[in-house]
């Protein structure tokens, strides 16, 4: 008998999580198991949400709530009440969420409502920091959830402190699937080194789209003084989200921006194949900092703190805060390239698989 799986998506980094999922699911046959698409509209700027769904090959979602902008209370209340509409309409074994955004927690919280199952790929991680939107997200979401799919040791070690032990299973990172994935295609399909004049090795990449950072005009100050003063050596190339080009504006950091490569939000392609030919990738990004250990490219992250250890504890990743001389003593440190990345914490490039096995299993 075929179960019926809804899956919740709203933002850039969830759509690349679903593309691997999706293509899972696809494979094992609607007569086993079969998806509903809803695209909660969170991120909905072209360059952040169709190019996405086109390029990695997502179904086209059955139902696009255009929910976007306005508080997180709004966003994730107005969520609520359009998803529980959904839910009760296609009435799903499953509610399928990723990651640890407001359409997450909304997901989670309109399936639980209703005591529909609800699996959450990317449990169990943690910052410790609860002036993080997405602490909030992924705490609530994953107390709420039955099946807690987690990407890493440390996660599941994370959910046993906190007495989640049951439904607890090491899957993998999905993240790892779609970097390998596509790693091949991005290198002979995109153009983008060749559009912006950029040869192997020698250009650092650059992102910054955290509410912590973006929103604190001194840290975000740090961060883009730091970026520049980068740039006098090696181009520096910044894709830059409409959130921080709005709030440099607003911040009056503008300036900042001259000296730097700066290219409106990238298809992910053209991310991953900057990624594995730059010398160095700053960024504020979780999904960043872990292409940039998959493929062998030091990493120097521009936070306090980070939910994926194993890259700093294998030498790969440099937290640095947002601190303009760390960022700086962190790039003289980190400037040979290093591709010989011999451990594998984020499993064997089967979490896809694994939370397909796991939903029809469960
Ligand atoms: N990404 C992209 N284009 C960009 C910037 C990022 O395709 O211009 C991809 C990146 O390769 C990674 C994902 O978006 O796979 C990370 O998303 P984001 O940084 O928005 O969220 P986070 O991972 O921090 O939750």
């Amino acid at each position: 008998m075929s179960i019926k799986v809804v899956t919740i998506v709203g933002a850039r980094p969830q759509f690349i999580k679903a593309a691997a999922v999706s293509r899972a699911i696809k494979n094992a046959g609607v007569e086993r198991i079969r998806e509903v698409l809803v695209h909660t509209g969170q991120h909905y700027d072209e360059n952040m949400s169709k190019v996405f769904f086109d390029e990695l090959d997502i179904p086209t979602p059955a139902y696009n709530l255009e929910i976007s902008g306005g508080t997180h209370g709004v966003m994730t209340g107005r969520m609520l009440e359009s998803i529980e509409k959904v839910l009760l309409e296609e009435k799903p074994d499953w509610v399928l969420i990723y990651g640890d955004t407001n359409s997450t927690l909304a997901g989670a919280l309109a399936a639980s409502k209703l005591n529909i199952p609800v699996a959450h790929v990317e449990a169990g991680l943690r910052s410790f920091n609860m002036c993080m939107p997405e602490e909030i997200n992924r705490i609530l979401s994953d107390r709420v959830s039955s099946l807690l799919l987690c990407p890493t040791q440390a996660a599941i070690d994370n959910l046993a402190k906190e007495g989640l032990v049951s439904g607890v299973h090491n899957v993998g990172d999905v993240m790892y699937d779609v970097a390998l994935f596509y790693s091949e295609r991005a290198k002979v399909q995109s153009r983008i080194k060749e559009q912006l004049g950029l040869e192997d090795n020698v250009y650092a990449l650059a992102t910054c789209h955290r509410a912590e950072n973006t929103d604190d005009p001194k840290r975000l100050g740090e961060i883009m003084a730091g970026l520049a003063e980068i740039s006098q050596e090696l181009p520096v190339v910044l894709p830059l989200h409409p959130r921080t080009r709005k709030l440099l504006e607003d911040h009056g950091l503008s300036r900042h921006l001259n000296s730097l490569t700066v290219v409106e939000p990238l298809a992910f392609l053209d991310m991953i194949a900057l990624e594995q030919s730059a010398r160095v990738i700053l960024t504020d990004s979780g999904g960043v900092q872990k292409e940039a250990f998959f493929y062998g490219v030091p990493c120097i992250t521009m936070r306090d703190e980070t939910e994926w250890l194993e890259t700093v504890e294998l030498g790969w990743n440099t937290l640095v805060g947002a601190s303009h001389q760390k960022i700086i003593d962190a790039f003289r440190e980190m400037r040979t390239v290093r591709k010989d990345i011999l451990e594998k914490p984020y499993g064997d490039g089967q979490a896809s698989q694994q939370v397909l096995s796991r939903l029809l299993q469960a």
